[in-house]
């Protein structure tokens, strides 16, 4: 699983050192990273406002994509041309109309929204008022696999559980990352009869800061349009907890939230308990209807039977629009996150011009509603547009962060199947290593597009650029989260490693073009957890 560290005999470091050195003075140089600032510049542009789903901005970025799409001579794949319309529901917490309370022996404290508390708006909030009592259930999870089970023994019928955001240390990343989705993490709560959900994040993995998590949480959020898709069925009330103020919800418990966090922060197995307090609540929602697409492009393959398998590369486009400003700056740009990823896809895409096609033909999957919960991938991998057997893998590209000189790859996914492998022997043509996530807290793995087609049995990858541990990287890429993530500063104002991007874009190119080419398809490895949604197995 991925807790194995990616280990490197010396013999074999050589080889590759070698294969690497004879690769790059005799391989093909397509990009040099000056093509694909332009895009970013584009897409990431002021007047793109941002690229929120459903809005002007994301279909003018759409409609360039499209073109750049046409110029590189692939061809349409979607149901109306290029495009495959998706439609949602947006929901937007009315603060005004809405409250909360903390409720002790008959008095009631309120809850300041922001502050103390927010409505998660992912879930189809109850309009009803709502008193029920809290339980602390420690990480609210329930891990067959790991014979750990946090609602055991507890009665939570009619009751709101309290959790920590995380898992427990011994839990492989892929189990963590897995059962803390919205939908697993549901499924549990919801057979122990649970009503609501308080979430506190974790302090020791926030990759926001409080101040800046809560600026947005008025922000509408998405769902998609269809029974298919309702994952949080019967959940009526779900707030997010400020971990500073969290005292509050364990004051009589006999336990404080110090110490949880101080447990939390090592992932140490935590208490669970009923908590003294109670909470009553009351969400007004305000929602409306909202139509986008995904972009769907082919490039055909060579071979007269491979050409009708395909090989995915997904890339969000949308990001989070116009939100509260930030030093002055309201437009959240998203250069980086993922107007890159998508200048990357589009580069890939137009390489294969005037070139032999790979075998297989590769699916250019550019979704829209990312930013909204994975949703526009979601829609496809429910919805392809070509028949669903036939899609291989997913390599996808999110916020790769050229922001250093690349030299080592972050491979999610990378002890789950052969991709791993393959991905691995891409970067060392370009002399660039690979490693497992270091920070698997950050449950990256299922914070992107690849999680939908691995729900749907695909073997998938997600590489980004990684840092060595204890490195002066390090501390860039924690900088660059503290700072800009999901901030307007991800803009075009701030530094980039063209270079690395470059590098980058022929390691994934090498990668497609390999498992496009190898006869066999990728497999998941035998002991992957996520082999059990791969159809027929
Ligand atoms: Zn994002």
């Amino acid at each position: 699983m991925t807790h194995r560290r990616f280990a490197f005999p010396s013999i074999f470091a050589a080889l590759v050192l070698l294969a690497a050195t004879t690769f790059a003075q005799t391989g093909v140089k397509h990009f040099s990273g000056d093509a694909w600032w332009a895009h970013v510049q584009f897409l990431a542009g002021d007047n793109l406002e941002g690229r929120e789903t459903g809005s002007e901005g994301l279909r003018k970025a759409q409609a360039y994509v499209v073109d750049q799409f046409k110029k590189a001579g692939l061809e349409p794949a979607g149901t109306d041309g290029f495009y495959q319309p998706v439609k949602f529901v947006s929901r937007e917490i009315v603060e005004s109309e809405s409250s909360a309370a903390l409720i002790s022996g008959g008095n009631a404290q309120p809850l300041v929204l922001g502050d103390d508390a927010y409505f998660s708006t992912r879930a189809n909030l109850s309009p009803d008022a709502i008193t029920a009592k809290l339980v602390f259930v420690g990480y609210g999870l329930k891990i067959p696999e790991q014979n750990f089970d946090d609602l055991a023994g507890l009665d939570l019928k009619g009751k709101i559980v309290v959790y920590l955001a995380g898992s427990p240390a011994d839990t492989p990343t892929a189990l963590s990352a897995h059962y803390q989705t919205g939908l697993e993490r549901w499924k549990s709560l919801k057979a122990a009869g649970v009503i609501g959900t308080i979430a506190i994040p974790n302090p020791a993995s926030m990759d926001i800061p409080w101040s800046r998590i809560t600026l947005s949480r008025t922000h509408p959020s998405m769902d998609l349009v269809g029974k298919e898709f309702d994952e949080t069925e019967g959940l009526k009330l779900s707030l997010v907890f400020n971990p500073a103020n969290a005292e509050k919800l364990f004051a009589g418990s006999g336990h404080t939230f110090a110490e949880i966090a101080a447990l939390g922060k090592d992932r140490k197995p935590l208490p669970r308990f009923p908590l003294a307090v109670s909470l009553k609540a009351h969400a007004t929602m305000k929602t409306k209807s909202v139509e986008s697409a995904n972009l769907i492009a082919k490039l055909p393959g060579s071979d007269s039977t491979l050409k009708n398998e395909y090989v995915v590369l997904s890339a969000h486009l949308d990001h989070v629009g116009i939100g509260e400003p930030i030093n002055g700056d309201k437009i959240y740009n998203g250069a980086m996150d993922n107007a890159a990823g998508s200048a990357a896809a589009m580069e890939i895409a137009a390489s294969w011009k005037d070139q032999p096609h790979p075998k297989r033909s590769i699916l250019f999957v550019i979704v829209c509603a990312e930013e909204k919960g994975l949703l526009g991938s979601k829609y496809f991998a429910e919805h392809p547009t070509v028949p669903s057997k036939s899609i291989v893998a997913d390599v996808n590209i999110d916020m790769f962060l050229p922001i250093v000189p690349i030299k080592v790859l972050k491979v999610q996914g990378i002890g789950e199947s052969n991709l791993g492998d393959l991905a691995k022997d891409a970067a060392a043509a370009y002399g660039v290593r690979v490693q497992a996530d270091p920070q698997p807290l950050r449950n990256a793995f299922i914070r992107s597009d690849q999680y939908s087609f691995i729900r749907h049995g695909v073997p998938s990858v997600k590489l980004d650029l990684g840092f060595d541990p204890g490195s002066p990287d390090e501390a860039v890429f924690k900088e660059w989260l503290t700072v800009r993530y999901h901030a307007p500063s991800d803009d075009l104002s701030q530094p980039v490693d063209k270079a690395s991007a470059a590098t980058y874009e022929e390691i994934l190119r090498q990668l497609l073009a390999t498992i496009a080419d190898t006869e066999a398809r990728p497999q998941w490895k035998s002991d992957s957890f996520f082999r059990r949604f791969a159809k027929g197995e």
